[in-house]
Order: structure tokens, then sequence, then C-alpha cells
């Protein structure tokens, strides 16, 4: 799988977490993309951190880069953004549903999920 940002398109690396879990992530921009399987896992685990370069990484230049194809499918990506978190502009393929994040996007968004989740958990506490 190549990555769909960066020019010269290099190879994306495979990382895994257990047998549940696998990303490809590029080595160059350190973009990220996981298919939607994946993601639900990956919200239910309380790690994802070495996934994601973060956003020191040299990512700026390709944050700007739109209209990318699917890394799977080779189909146009559309831009979609989190209900939750307006500022994060993800890439999403209408035939895989494999999402693309920028070096930094994930942390953002996984962040986000965890806050949620012990939101949730305060509210349960306080409902019982
Ligand atoms: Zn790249
Ligand atoms: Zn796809």
């Amino acid at each position: 799988m190549e990555c769909p940002k960066c020019p010269l398109h290099p190879e994306m690396e495979v990382k895994t977490h257990g047998r549940k879990i696998a990303i490809n992530r590029c080595p160059d921009c350190g973009g990220i993309f996981a298919l939607p399987d994946v993601l639900e896992k990956i919200k239910e685990e309380w790690f994802a951190d070495w996934m994601d370069y973060g956003k020191h990484h040299k990512s700026k230049a390709f944050n700007a880069l739109k209209n990318i194809n699917c890394p799977a499918c080779s189909v146009p990506m559309a831009s979609i953004k989190d209900e939750k978190q307006k500022h994060l502009e993800l890439e999403r393929c209408p035939q895989c549903d494999g999402i693309f994040f920028d070096a930094g996007e994930m942390t953002d968004w996984k962040y986000e999920t965890w806050q949620d989740t012990v939101k949730g958990l305060i509210a349960k506490f306080k409902r019982s």
C-alpha cells in the first residue's frame, strides 16, 4: 500500500498491535490509514500513541493537500469533519470506509475519544 499523500508515494509500513489491530503508516509524512473496524478496536484500547508520530512530524506541507485517493481502493477520498472535533479534517474512502489521518490527527482523535470515555464513566458514576 502506497502513501496517497506523499509525492513519491512511498510504501506504507504495517503496524500491528496484538492480533486484532493493524494500521498502515507512511514512514515519510506519518500519515495513517486504518479501516473502521480497526478504529473501533483502537477506541477500546488505551494505547495507540505509538502509532502516531505526532504533530511535530513534517506533515504540515501535506495537511493542505486534499483530493487524495484511497491507498487500498484507488478511488478519491472525501474530506470529512469529526462531529465533535471540528478542527479535525480527515479523509474517508466512500468504498471501504477507510480513514486517512495526517500525523498527529489520530492522537487528537483518540484523546477526544478517551475524554468521552472518562466523561461517560463520570456520568455513570453520578447516576448511580
Ligand atoms: Zn506519506
Ligand atoms: Zn478504500
